[in-house]
């Protein structure tokens, strides 16, 4: 049978690895790291003064488009439900604002209109409109951008092209997503909540144009899910998957080269640490290396395409004006042990900056962390009760991030808890700070040196250009026939649902005929 390579084993290159043994390829994924997953992974921590355990999901919270995953599965034959579970929230997300105004984003749309009409005074009919015109937009734009790729001239000339001419108009290309949401609502709360969907895709919402209105849609139209074991086990289910599918992970084993010959990837060096002994501090002790090349007939790259051209293709023609696009910002993440339970805390609690604007300024103008940050705080506990003792609660907490260029990232995290703190703290009406027995931090450079993310920017390139659509890289390559690219990195975009659909996209061309 046909062998096929994957480099790492992140969301898309394990839904690669499944879409290609399906096709009948005898499939191998090389991951640098000693686990699966990339940022999709999880961790515990010990409580200092109680000695429970809590549960972390080391990246991403918010589970959407859970059919993305469940195709795989009936792609392969097998039922979904042996394999993975989740529940549809109720609820979306708690708002907290520092002048004490709460309100609740229920997946209900009638139920969050008249949440927004009581709380903040906005007209019903303005809500549902909103939520209404997101599915018109989404209803276009996905079969023209998410399942297809945007280089090849077959996506330019259907019907659903054409469609997408039409409506262009509807998609708001040109004005930007804070503009179009100030349009649309009378109260800044509640510009101020649907602006903050830009940040899903790590973009600004005073830059980025409007078409991204319509991420909303994912999230109160589709809906959104919280998996039973954890956001973890959706790459466990997955890996479980492609085992039994016949698929070899490969373990601390890095990729070092892509081995091409002409315009033709031939193979990959490939540096395997076994025996590999480390200490508490993650410092390798002893260690023992293997060195060797192996040959593929295909190639799929899941490491971040500029560190793929950089690292592993230094002599290929590099692909600059993609390759140097703006960065997307990145994240730091606090994960807390906290000694207590809050009944006024939900699965997903935003408290907001009282100003958006100098925030997205100082993240994407200045490079830095603005004082008074928004904070997205994430509770699993709330729904898996084992993830942190009894009575107890295991909080996520990230704030917007610039990515890694450079700056006293240790500065910057001890300002930033102080800052955390005393705004929770000001919301919550407690200490927080005493309530704290056991801390991890992730940081743009973590990001960085644990995925190879370029910048440590959570999705790739930015979108805060209304061209930034055509300026990802393409999921194949265009010097090697055989070389294709997924994740977070390159078409169509960062988060789970499209790097699923990036490894749809490329394996699709890599095995149809047609090619
Ligand atoms: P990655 O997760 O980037 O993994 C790449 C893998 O390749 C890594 O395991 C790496 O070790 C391996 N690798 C790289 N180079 C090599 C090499 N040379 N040899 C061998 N292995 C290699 N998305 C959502 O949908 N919802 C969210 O709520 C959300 N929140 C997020 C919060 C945080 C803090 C972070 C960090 C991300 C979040 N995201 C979220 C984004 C989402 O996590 C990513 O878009 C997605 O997981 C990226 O998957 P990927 O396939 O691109 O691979």
């Amino acid at each position: 049978s046909k062998s096929a390579a994957i480099i790492g084993a992140g969301i898309a290159g394990i839904a690669s690895a499944i879409r290609l043994a399906v096709q009948g390829y005898t499939v191998d994924v090389f991951e640098a790291n000693a686990y699966p997953g990339g940022k999709l992974s999880s961790f515990e921590l010990t409580g200092a003064d109680t000695g429970g355990i809590y549960r972390f999901d080391a990246g991403p919270s918010l589970f959407t488009m859970p059919h993305l995953v469940d195709d795989l599965f009936r792609l392969a034959g097998r039922n979904p439900a042996d394999y993975f579970e989740y529940l549809r929230l109720d609820e979306t997300c708690r708002y907290f604002w520092d002048d004490a105004t709460r309100l609740t984003a229920w997946a209900d749309h009638d139920r969050f209109a008249r949440e927004t009409e009581t709380v903040l005074g906005e007209p019903a009919d303005h809500l549902l409109a909103h939520l209404h015109d997101s599915a018109v937009k989404y209803d276009v734009t996905e079969k023209l951008f998410l399942h297809r790729s945007l280089h090849k001239v077959s996506t330019w000339l259907n019907r659903d092209a054409l469609r997408g001419y039409l409506n262009l108009p509807r998609l708001g290309v040109f004005s930007t997503m804070n503009h179009a949401n100030e349009r649309r609502f009378r109260h800044p709360k509640l510009v101020q909540l649907f602006n903050r969907y830009a940040t899903y895709n790590g973009s600004d919402p005073y830059q980025t144009p409007a078409t991204l209105n319509i991420i909303p849609h994912l999230e109160y139209n589709i809906g959104a899910f919280f998996p039973k074991n954890g956001m973890v086990s959706i790459t466990g289910s997955l890996v479980k998957l492609a085992e039994d599918l016949g698929v070899r992970f490969h373990f601390n084993t890095k990729v070092t080269q892509i081995v091409t010959e002409g315009k033709q990837v031939v193979g990959l060096k490939v540096k395997s640490e076994k025996l590999k002994v480390e200490n508490k501090r993650n410092e390798i002790l002893t260690s023992h290396f293997s060195l060797f090349t192996s040959h593929y007939d295909l190639v799929v790259s899941n490491m971040d395409v500029v560190n793929t051209f950089r690292k592993l293709l230094p002599d290929a023609r590099q692909p600059e004006r993609i390759l140097r696009q703006p960065k997307s910002s990145s994240g730091l993440i606090f994960y807390w042990g906290i000694k207590r339970e809050f009944a006024e805390l939900g699965l997903h609690n935003i408290f907001f900056s009282n100003d958006y604007r100098a925030e997205f300024e100082h993240l994407f103008g200045q490079n830095e962390l603005y004082h008074d940050p928004t904070i997205y705080l994430n509770i699993t506990s709330k729904h898996k009760s084992d993830d942190a003792p009894p009575g107890h609660e295991n909080w996520f907490i990230l704030l917007n991030a610039p990515n890694n260029t450079g700056q006293n990232w240790d500065a910057v995290i001890d300002r930033a808890r102080e800052n955390v703190i005393q705004k929770l703290s000001h919301n919550l009406g407690v200490d927080v700070a005493s309530l704290i027995e056991t801390e991890a931090v992730l940081d743009p450079r973590t990001i960085e040196s644990r995925t190879s993310s370029s910048q440590g920017a959570l999705y790739g390139n930015s979108s805060n250009n209304r061209f930034a659509a055509f300026l990802r890289h393409a999921n194949f390559s265009h010097e090697f026939s055989n070389l294709y690219f997924v994740g977070g990195s390159v078409h169509p975009g960062g988060g789970i649902p499209l790097c699923l659909l990036s490894a749809k996209i490329a394996t699709e061309m890599a095995t149809s005929s047609k090619q």
